[in-house]
């Protein structure tokens, strides 16, 4: 009899993403002296789609990645491509007014739109699927808190959600962990690194030039021009833009005293089978919960359960991967007898304002940022938007370039920040 392994076996440094992935196109590090219109530092969603939508525009475009296309939060995350922001609807409705609110859902639900153009029209196989999303708590206070949510994002924002519990919810997730919930059928999934290396080539079939393994390490404006030098080379443009998001440095100072950067951490389980895979997560939901440190999951393509955790600023040790793998099974005790083979984690860009941004800091170069977990479209809308702000066309909304970058109070000390963050929220989930 074959005896089933346990819980951690032989862990894999890849990311599930990566080991799955489409074969991915060698691409050269950059050498000596180009001249282009725009130089974009970056070959996440962002950088990649701005790359796209100026040559599309017919503006040249270079992109500088210091490792791989895809290779920060944009090849790693969890694959959910949700409606909104991470503030709630109704925050932004307080904040900006409800008019605004509803356009800003009408360009959130564009960008997840213009996401399935993308790849449709470049027949992208990243395994895009339409299941929708489903958002979970196990805590009473919550239960008023859905169900007003649900009633709002349904009356105001035109949305087709349903408040969920006792056997509703039980068509949804068998799990008896959670006990209300909210699905909201309107939402995608995918691979997120296929996505990112389907996007460089787009970008790169209209003409864009992608160096690989080519870090940027100084920006240098004059008033004609802007050069951007790397470890072998430099690039001339007209324009730059910052798309570093969770990975800026001091390399552009003012974004990165405005982003916190906050690791997210996920496990994947060997493969399930389509049965066992579709018995948990029954209508291919992502899944996620009303934590502060949001936990959410999902079933992978290839039919196992990927289960992430947010908020830890540390090198994914093994100790947290196991606290993650516990989380897991306390949601589906099912999966004890099954291996856990992918640990990884990645960056997300946190802004004070908890809203992306797009702007041009004092030094002219562009940038947007703070997605805070949101990118998986919006990082593709916000890279058209910079494209459109850059050839001087009109935008959507004005209110992504209207937030200005605010530096974290003792930004020089992220980690202590962040532990500090975490520690906090982590305390308010466990007494919640
Ligand atoms: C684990 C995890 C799970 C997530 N899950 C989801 C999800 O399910 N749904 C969702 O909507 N969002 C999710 N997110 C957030 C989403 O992935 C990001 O918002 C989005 O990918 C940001 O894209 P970006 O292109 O702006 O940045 P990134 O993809 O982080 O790209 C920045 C790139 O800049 C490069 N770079 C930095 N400095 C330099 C330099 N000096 N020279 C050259 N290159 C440089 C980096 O190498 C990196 O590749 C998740 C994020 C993480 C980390």
């Amino acid at each position: 009899m074959v005896k089933r392994k346990r819980g951690f076996g032989q862990m894999n440094t890849l990311s599930l993403w990566a080991a799955t992935a489409n074969p991915p196109k060698a691409r050269q590090s950059f050498e000596g002296e180009y001249d282009t219109d725009v130089v974009i530092i970056g070959a996440g969603f962002t950088g990649l789609s701005a790359a796209y939508h100026l040559q599309k525009k017919g503006l040249r475009t270079i992109v500088v990645e210091q490792e791989t296309v895809g290779w920060g939060a944009s090849g790693r995350n969890g694959g959910m491509i949700l409606p909104g922001y991470k503030p709630t609807m109704d925050e932004l409705a307080k904040k900006y007014g409800v008019d605004e609110a509803k356009q800003l859902n009408e360009i959130a639900l564009d960008g997840m739109e213009l996401v399935k153009e993308i790849v449709t029209t470049h027949h992208i196989e990243c395994s895009l699927d339409y299941g929708g999303y489903l958002l979970l708590s196990n805590k009473k206070r919550f239960k008023s808190l859905l169900k007003d949510e649900h009633e709002s994002l349904n009356s105001q924002f035109g949305s087709d959600t349903r408040y969920l519990e006792g056997d509703e919810l039980k068509q949804e997730i068998s799990s008896s962990f959670f006990s209300y919930g909210l699905v909201d059928p309107h939402g995608y999934s995918f691979h997120p690194l296929n996505y990112s290396l389907g996007l460089a080539d787009a970008a790169e079939s209209l003409g864009a030039r992608i160096f690989e393994k080519t870090k940027a390490v100084a920006i240098q404006r004059t008033p004609q021009n802007v050069t951007v030098l790397t470890e072998k080379g430099r690039v001339t443009a007209k324009e730059v833009i910052a798309a570093t998001d969770g990975y800026s440095s001091h390399l552009t100072k003012e974004l990165d005293r405005a982003v916190i950067p906050i690791a997210s951490y996920q496990v994947a389980t060997e493969c399930l089978g389509e049965e066992l895979a579709e018995s948990l997560i029954l209508n291919n939901r992502m899944v996620f919960d009303t934590s502060n440190l949001i936990n959410y999951f999902r079933r992978s393509p290839d039919g196992r359960i990927v289960y992430g955790g947010s908020g830890i600023r540390h090198n994914g040790c093994e100790k947290y991967y196991r606290e993650l793998h516990q989380m897991m099974l306390s949601v589906f005790p099912q999966l004890t007898p099954y291996k856990v083979e992918y640990t990884w984690g990645g960056l997300i860009g946190v802004t004070m304002d908890m809203f992306p941004m797009i702007g041009r800091m004092k030094d002219g170069v562009y940038y947007a940022t703070g997605y805070c977990g949101h990118g998986a479209s919006l990082a593709t809308l916000m890279g058209q938007l910079l494209a459109q702000w850059i050839a001087g066309e009109e935008r959507v909304s004005r209110r992504f370039e209207s937030l200005p970058l605010k530096a974290f109070p003792f930004s020089s000390q992220k980690s202590m920040l962040i532990n500090l963050a975490n520690c906090y929220y982590r305390l308010m989930d466990a007494i919640g």
